[in-house]
């Protein structure tokens, strides 16, 4: 097979992963696997459920893997455990520095993105994909280094020494705050009834988590996008 434009998406139904793996196809790619991962998370359901949704309506295989061993970890905050309360910024709290790094603190979990990335790179070279796809976003790496444009490129260094083919690792939103991401998706009529960016799982995104809340600030910006049937509580 030619490695050529052939890539494994990471996926976990949210806004940035999705529309991610839709605008790599849009730009040629093909996604020969979408992996969505349960690591103990509160919304480890709903990224299943919304993963294989996002997966089916692209015309990607799907897989879902669970990682047991992350409930060994003493931290992963409130991400992890339903003891932790989430934090439950306003939307005026999201450009706030201090506040931001101390919640992002709280949902920390330790090597996640390199854990994930690095299992599918392995899965990359074996299906004889040239790259991982991922969907990070500047907005959030301001708070989450392995968000990060600069993590692309230092793991992406890092695999030319683990993988024989030099599997690279790229995300086409990486310079998009999450307002352009939603424009992006927009532009291509991605539907966003299939999204979860909860912290959550329920039957509606909660609208109060930082990720429902940097998710809604985005979509607000779009006159036309229907915010109550996304979120249980969809005031601004
Ligand atoms: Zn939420």
């Amino acid at each position: 097979m030619n490695r050529a434009k052939h890539a494994v998406g990471l996926l976990s139904g949210g806004l940035d992963s999705s529309v991610s793996l839709a605008l790599a196809q849009a730009q040629g790619w093909t996604i020969d696997l979408a992996l969505t991962f349960d690591y103990g998370q509160r919304a480890a359901r709903a990224e299943k459920e919304h993963g294989c949704r996002v997966a089916t309506a692209l015309g990607i295989p799907f897989r879902h893997l669970r990682l047991e061993w992350f409930s060994w970890f003493r931290t992963g905050g409130a991400l992890l455990s339903q003891s932790d309360a989430l934090p439950r910024p306003l939307i005026t709290q999201l450009d706030d520095a201090a506040f931001t790094t101390e919640s992002a603190k709280k949902v920390w979990v330790p090597n996640r993105n390199g854990t994930f990335i690095e299992i599918a790179a392995g899965l990359a070279e074996d299906l004889g994909c040239e790259a991982v796809i991922v969907g990070f976003n500047r907005e959030e790496a301001a708070t989450f280094p392995d968000n990060s444009k600069a993590y692309l490129e230092a793991i992406s260094q890092a695999l030319r020494f683990s993988t024989n083919e030099a599997v690279r690792v790229i995300s086409p939103t990486v310079d998009m705050n999450k307002s352009e991401i939603v424009a992006e998706a927009k532009r291509i009529d991605f539907p966003f009834n299939l999204l979860w960016s909860c912290y959550e799982s329920a039957a509606q995104m909660c609208g109060r988590c930082e990720s429902c809340t940097r998710l809604k600030r985005a979509l607000s910006q779009s006159s036309e996008t229907p915010l109550d049937s996304l979120f249980q509580d969809a005031a601004l």
